[in-house]
């Protein structure tokens, strides 16, 4: 079960394709201490229940780093409380605690990345690329480029093995396979994209993207061959869908059964893009105070269960976002159960590309 924890809605910066940004000003809440511990139980107890035996506390926000307080407070806590269930034999002796932390990378100092590194954190550093890629979009609160505040921290970054994650959007397209091989020049041995769909994306703007997209896929294709290790998730991901013949919602979603949001008050919600402390926010599963909402919880379970109709017959459905995906169709519609055309065209269109470079992979 990967619990992932707001434990802040506030941010040191105000990137422009940030999903927060017309409130962002006024987000202000931040996860107590009695929240903080009680979603860790609740999200012990529902591991076990589901029979699993492995509880990923990830930190997330806002930006979780202004509250380093909490992150140190809630390892300590987490790692009691398994103790204590293993030592009562509530849970078995395999049962298994990670950390994971979703950072901007600005607020990091020696001290933290030690703790990171002895408590063996997961990281995933939001990076676009190299100074004028980055600060197109990534700026601070009064409006300078993030760049500089990140820099001096790539080397402890990738000896901590972090994950970097880019976003497109249309301002970054011409300058993006350039920043995902800057960004594996740098060490960083994994790296994926996402787009900031913003409903103003033309087709000459996807044409570009396909451009860059087979340019990355050309890249990692060359460094598969030259044995120069770099998991592409862009392309990589959907590669491996298609090898696995898994559908997408069983092999890398684990909505429901594998994944809960908590927000700052205590309010339980499917994934991460739905967190909010907004208390009339749709898809609330219930509060860790008072357990979860059983109507709300049969309802995304019976949405996970079913095709959606507009995509009846479409032969990537099982590998698309805009299909499984219930982020990013609520990010992008509202709905979890709408389609963003944007999504449906750039969904076919880097389909079509991973699969071109899945074939030339295996014939060599
Ligand atoms: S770092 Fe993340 S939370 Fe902060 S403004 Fe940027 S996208 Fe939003
Ligand atoms: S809903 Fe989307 S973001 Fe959330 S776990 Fe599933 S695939 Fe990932
Ligand atoms: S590509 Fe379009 S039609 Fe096909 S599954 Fe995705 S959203 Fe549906």
């Amino acid at each position: 079960m990967n619990l992932i924890l707001c434990l802040t809605e506030q941010c040191n910066l105000r990137c422009s394709y940030c999903y927060y940004k017309d409130t962002q000003a006024a987000r202000h809440a931040v996860m107590d201490n009695a929240t903080l511990e009680q979603a860790i139980r609740v999200g012990l107890e529902r591991t076990h229940s589901f029979g699993q035996n492995l509880l990923i506390v990830s930190f997330f926000g806002g930006e979780p780093l202004l509250r380093k307080d909490a992150i140190y407070h809630a390892v300590g806590f987490a790692k009691a409380l398994v103790a204590e269930a293993i030592d009562k034999g509530t849970v078995g002796k395999d049962f298994h605690l990670e950390f994971t932390i979703n950072t901007n990378g600005t607020l990091f100092d020696d001290e933290f990345f030690d703790f990171c590194e002895r408590e063996k954190f997961t990281l995933f550093l939001s990076l676009d690329g190299p100074e004028h890629h980055q600060n197109i979009a990534r700026r601070t609160v009064d409006n300078t480029g993030s760049f500089g505040a990140i820099v001096k921290n790539i080397p402890r970054f990738v000896k901590l093995n972090a994950t970097a994650l880019s976003t497109i959007t249309r301002a970054h397209i011409d300058t993006l396979a350039e920043s995902a091989k800057w960004l594996h020049e740098q060490g960083f041995r994994s790296m994926t994209t996402s787009v900031d769909f913003d409903g103003k994306w033309t087709s000459e703007d996807f044409e570009r993207l396909a451009r860059q997209y087979r340019e990355m896929a050309q890249y990692w294709f060359e460094c598969r061959k030259n044995g120069d290790k770099f998991y592409l998730g862009t392309i990589q991901d959907k590669i491996k869908l298609m090898l696995s013949g898994r559908r997408f919602r069983n092999y890398s979603c684990h909505v429901f059964s594998g994944t809960i949001g908590i927000a700052t008050n205590g309010n339980i919600f499917p994934c991460s893009r739905f967190i909010t402390s907004n208390e009339s926010a749709p898809y609330k599963q219930g509060n860790v105070f008072t357990g979860f909402d059983e109507i709300a919880c049969a309802e995304l379970h019976a949405f996970l269960e079913s095709d959606k109709q507009e995509c009846e017959g479409c032969d990537i459905r099982y590998r698309c976002c805009a299909h499984e995906c219930a982020c990013t169709s609520f990010y992008t519609t509202g709905r979890i159960e709408s389609i963003s055309p944007e999504v449906c065209t750039h969904e076919r269109m880097l389909t079509e590309i991973c699969d071109d470079c899945a074939a030339r992979a295996i014939s060599g």
